[in-house]
């Protein structure tokens, strides 16, 4: 007998449930930029957000900030199959500006194993920024591998696979205002 598949609708529908609603994110978006804001006071600021999931994050944030901002962008593609998977993830695109004697935050969607961040922070470090610290909206704690943890950190959350406000299945639901667990009858590639 032919099983029926579960068709998408690559909105909200999809969702096992909402992790954090567009209020919640706002919200703490607020109180992150003060924290960022106090911190560098009197200072500038180069932002790096790593593309393409930080996007969504990183342009609501820079939009809160009360420090002079600059902004560039980088990109890490880690490899999927897992034959490749002990290998770090390889920097695919970076930096357009120098960033030599800056202050640089660096601006994640979410910290995981801590593989991604922390390939990003060696390949930032050759550069000389006068300081480098980073910030993540989202934090999975028990799944990290890596000995790493973020100076700014906006939820810690569980180990579930989400989608939303930049983070995507196959660039699918970037677009979603809010952040929640992709039902498991939708994580299947075409
Ligand atoms: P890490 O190198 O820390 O394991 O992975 C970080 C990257 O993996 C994130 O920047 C993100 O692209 C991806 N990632 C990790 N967990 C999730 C998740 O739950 N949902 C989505 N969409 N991406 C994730
Ligand atoms: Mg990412």
């Amino acid at each position: 007998m032919e099983t029926l598949q579960p068709i998408p609708n690559f909105s909200e529908s999809d969702l096992e449930a909402i992790l954090l609603s567009k209020e919640q994110i706002d919200e703490r978006i607020d109180s992150l930029a003060n924290e960022i804001s106090n911190s560098y006071a009197g200072k500038d600021l180069t932002v790096v957000c790593v593309l393409s999931g930080a996007l969504v994050f990183t342009a609501d944030l820079i939009r809160k900030l009360d420090v002079p901002t600059r902004l560039d962008c980088i990109r890490a593609d880690s490899y999927a199959d897992a034959t490749e998977s002990s290998k770090p993830p390889r920097i695919a695109s970076s930096l357009k500006t120098d960033i030599a004697g800056k202050n640089v935050l660096v601006v994640d969607d979410i910290l995981d194993t801590g593989k991604t961040l922390s390939a990003i922070i060696s390949h930032l470090e050759e550069f000389e920024p006068s300081s480098l610290k980073t910030c993540v909206l989202l934090d999975k704690k028990e799944r990290r591998q890596v000995d790493i943890e973020a100076d700014f950190s906006g939820f810690d959350i569980p180990n579930a696979f989400v989608v939303g406000y930049g983070l995507d299945f196959a660039e699918h639901y970037r677009h979603l205002p809010c952040i929640g667990a992709l039902k498991a009858e939708f994580q299947i590639l075409p």
